[in-house]
């Protein structure tokens, strides 16, 4: 009965199911203090104080129909200005109200991107590996994603690769920055090549080509490095932003996208996005949190803590002998599986109350990603676990 579209999605979805389920048993079973489900990417750490204060205040004092109520598309324009000068004295940009479109979350501000862009047929580059939803979004507006193999020595984007496959019909390129499920945060060097790549291919075909920068956990980075911010690199950026990681609210649905005045068609996208968010069904980001974000611009989650674990993790498991890139960014970690058949690997782990995704999950096999955001007894009371899974495999 239901759409053909659909229907690979509903099988897929019964293995995430399955993880979810799985988990819900062993807890049953043994506690959930014994089981260690390193499989889901939500926040462990608590929004700051601030978004109580500010969510008690505005229902105290804010006029309730405008609280409440409907607002411009684009959301209201006193929180965009407010965004948009936030990010002007952190990275030097020189935004408005006017180049944010406040969305509900990244998830729904890359279908509006999408929507405003895409042509049927046309084709969008990502980098394995990647966030395996974004194959749906891109689907959604009848696009065809192209993936690029992964660099497995770096996680940083595979620039040869890439440069053989832009062709006329390339539409948008997606990078994701801290990168999930790798943790990677891409050089500015990287940023750069790709730019030049971007610039001479758009000469090339005589075709604009955006680059979507997706970046929900640009504030999660670690060891002081530097997250370039991509319009300053490339003019057709496109940003994806949102609050699930940065501020610990994936379930008040709350992001943003920049489109700066210097991409090609600016007007004519800005005046497109806000029309596609009405029209996807979003109609505008939710009221209340929105006023929320303006009063908590600067606000940040405890970073510390998520570095806390991601040390006590990937130290642990470089110890135990498992091969893993360190990440310096976001709350995962991408272990290299001590066997090719990833699968087998995550299933050996449940015997020891360890979950984690296989790496097939984001277009890259061989690996498995760990979400450290669980509390830091979790992870120290883990190892001895993973250290049993470490001699069934002979580390
Ligand atoms: N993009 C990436 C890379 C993500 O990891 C996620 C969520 O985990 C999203 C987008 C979607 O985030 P949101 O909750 O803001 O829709």
């Amino acid at each position: 009965m239901i759409a053909e579209k659909m229907k690979p999605y509903v099988k897929n979805n019964s293995a995430i199911r399955m993880m979810f389920e799985e988990g819900n048993r062993l807890r049953a079973i043994y506690g959930p203090e014994n089981v260690f489900d390193f499989s889901l990417g939500n926040p462990s750490v608590p929004a700051p104080d601030c978004v109580r204060q500010a969510i008690i205040d505005l229902v105290n004092e804010e006029e309730p129909t405008i609280l409440h109520g409907y607002m411009s598309n684009a959301g209201f324009e006193d929180v965009r200005q407010t965004i948009a000068e936030s990010l002007n004295r952190r990275f030097g940009t020189s935004f408005a109200a006017k180049n944010l479109i406040m969305t509900v979350g990244a998830a729904s501000g890359l279908n509006v991107a999408f929507k405003t862009i895409l042509n049927p047929g046309e084709e969008v580059i990502v980098f394995a590996p990647y966030f395996l939803e974004y194959g749906a979004y891109v689907r959604n507006y009848d696009g065809k994603l192209v993936e690029i193999s992964p660099d497995t020595a770096t996680f940083q984007p595979n620039l040869k690769e890439f440069e053989e496959k832009v062709t006329p019909k390339t539409r948008a390129v997606i990078v994701n920055t801290p990168h999930n499920p790798t943790g990677v945060v891409y050089s500015e060097e990287t940023i750069k090549k790709l730019a030049e790549i971007l610039e001479a291919k758009q000469k090339e075909f005589g075709t604009v080509i955006y680059l979507i920068s997706d970046e929900p956990y640009r504030e999660l980075a670690y060891d002081g490095v530097q997250v370039p911010y991509l319009t300053k690199y490339y003019a057709n950026t496109i940003v994806g932003y949102s609050y699930s990681k940065s501020l610990s609210l994936p379930g008040e649905r709350i992001g943003y996208l920049v489109i700066p005045n210097e991409a090609d068609g600016s007007e004519e996208l800005i005046a497109a996005a806000a029309i596609a968010n009405r029209t996807i069904g979003c109609v505008n980001a939710p009221s209340l949190i929105q006023k929320v974000i303006a009063k908590c611009v600067d606000a940040e989650v405890d970073v510390a803590a998520y570095d806390k674990n991601r040390l006590a993790l990937y130290n642990g498991l470089k110890d135990l002998g498992f091969e893993c890139i360190k990440p310096q960014g976001a709350f995962y970690l991408f272990v290299k599986s001590p066997v090719a058949d990833e699968k087998a690997f995550c299933e050996a782990g449940k015997k020891y109350n360890i979950l984690m995704v296989p790496g097939s999950s984001f277009a890259c096999p061989g690996y498995v990603r760990l979400a450290y955001c669980v509390s830091y007894e979790t992870i120290m009371n883990s190892l001895p676990q993973f250290a049993k899974l470490a001699e069934e495999f002979g580390l």
